[in-house]
């Protein structure tokens, strides 16, 4: 019979992923279920890069490429983060991978082994903790208080250190609290780092156009230069320019850390899609203008649904500064009845509640470490986003 390796004795099957498949079955039975739980931008990706794969095709770049990215993706990647973050990086300290996810996962399994430990500042993206466990590393939990703006504290992070500590993984702007760190918020996290220098940082920037209100986006290597030759800085073309399914991601850091992590891509999946690399090339080095236009675009999203959840009896809901993310406290709501007469007794019953009887699709805190809430992601319309949170305002009247 089958028997599956000991590694993934741990891992579960994601709550997200099973909410996903009740709306998905709710939509096959007719119902007119709204889904505010994508990780992806709504909008498309932009025409320039389409052309750009189309081209790549038709001039024959559809061989292997140099393992973890071609010379002139190497080089877009470097003019962005020099252009961007003030970040020099040489070739050979880049790595260019099928999306963010995979850089990460090459990190890991490149450097944990048994004991070793990640911190992870919850409430965070569900898959670090199982990247961690996958590559035989263990997840150690720091919370982020909602009344710190979900940031993590530092001397919470000091408290968390210890001997096996090998990463730091922060997420700004995050998923799923949307939550970004200024450089005086993020100053005191990279001066504990500096006292205990084993501790490496990875910093996942996959958000980083997506930031509000003209907020200055800060990623440690550069506000911190000390911290540089220790930090892994982690982004891709996802999420900025709509090329989710393109799969590619890429880091910046130390060279020893970056060769290894092509061994490990190298037994793997080898290199990022060549035709997805002509594509990222033509994003990171063609017109940028459409990043402002879809963060505008966002913005206003992000005031609609934060301002209406707000007008809800028993929901509360911080204004993050950046992502597609709301986290929204439904502690309010706990204890109370529905028409039905079942309690809501956890954000993962109002959730229930609402995908069931109100055709509402959003995340329950718990999946994040941090509850009772919920994550809704304004990734969608706003049409969508109008319709939903009328559904959300009815559902809530009508508990008593
Ligand atoms: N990091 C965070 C915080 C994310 O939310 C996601 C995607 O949901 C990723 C990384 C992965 O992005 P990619 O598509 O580049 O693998």
């Amino acid at each position: 019979s089958f028997r599956p390796a000991k590694r993934l004795g741990a891992i579960g099957v994601s709550e997200i992923l099973k909410i996903g498949a009740v709306a998905q079955r709710l939509k096959r039975e007719g119902r007119p279920v709204i889904v505010l739980g994508a990780g992806e931008p709504d909008f498309d990706t932009p025409d320039h890069v389409k052309y750009a794969a189309e081209r790549a095709i038709r001039a024959g770049q559809t061989k292997y490429t140099i393992l973890d990215g071609s010379m002139e993706l190497k080089a877009a990647i470097a003019e962005k983060f020099r252009r961007e973050n003030r970040l020099d990086y040489a070739a050979d300290e880049i790595t260019a991978g099928a999306g963010a996810k995979q850089v990460i996962h090459n990190a890991f399994m490149a450097t944990l082994s048994p004991g070793d430990e990640v911190i992870l500042a919850a409430p965070y993206w569900t898959s670090y903790a199982d990247m961690v466990k996958i590559a035989d590393g263990t997840p150690a939990d720091v919370l982020c208080h909602e009344d710190n703006g979900f940031r993590l504290d530092a001397d919470d992070l000091e408290r968390a250190i210890t001997p096996r500590t090998r990463w730091l993984l922060l997420n700004s702007p995050s998923n799923p609290t949307g939550a970004a760190y200024s450089e005086a918020q993020l100053r005191p996290i990279l001066d504990v780092l500096k006292r205990h220098p084993h501790v490496w940082l990875i910093a996942d920037d996959i958000y980083e156009h997506l930031i509000y209100d003209d907020m200055p986006f800060v990623t440690a290597a550069a506000l911190e230069p000390s911290q540089k030759s220790r930090t892994l800085t982690v982004n891709g073309v996802s999420k900025a320019y709509a090329m989710t399914g393109w799969r590619v991601g890429y880091g910046g850091g130390p060279r020893e850390l970056i060769a290894a992590m092509a061994v490990v891509q190298s037994q793997s999946t080898t290199n990022p899609s060549s035709v997805s690399q002509a594509a990222a090339i033509a994003a990171l080095t063609g017109p940028q203008d459409v990043l402002i236009e879809r963060r505008a675009a966002f913005q206003r999203r992000r005031d609609l649904v934060v301002d209406t959840l707000n007008r809800i009896d028993g929901v509360s809901c911080r204004r993050p500064e950046g992502a597609f993310y709301t986290y929204a406290s439904c502690a309010g709501l706990i204890g109370r009845r529905t028409a039905a007469g079942s309690i809501i007794d956890s954000d993962g019953a109002f959730c229930r509640y609402l995908l069931e009887h109100h055709d509402v699709a959003v995340v329950p805190g718990s999946c994040f470490g941090l509850a009772p809430h919920f994550r809704l992601s304004y990734a969608t319309s706003e049409q969508n986003l109008r319709e939903a949170l009328k559904r959300i305002a009815k559902a809530c009247r009508e508990l008593s």
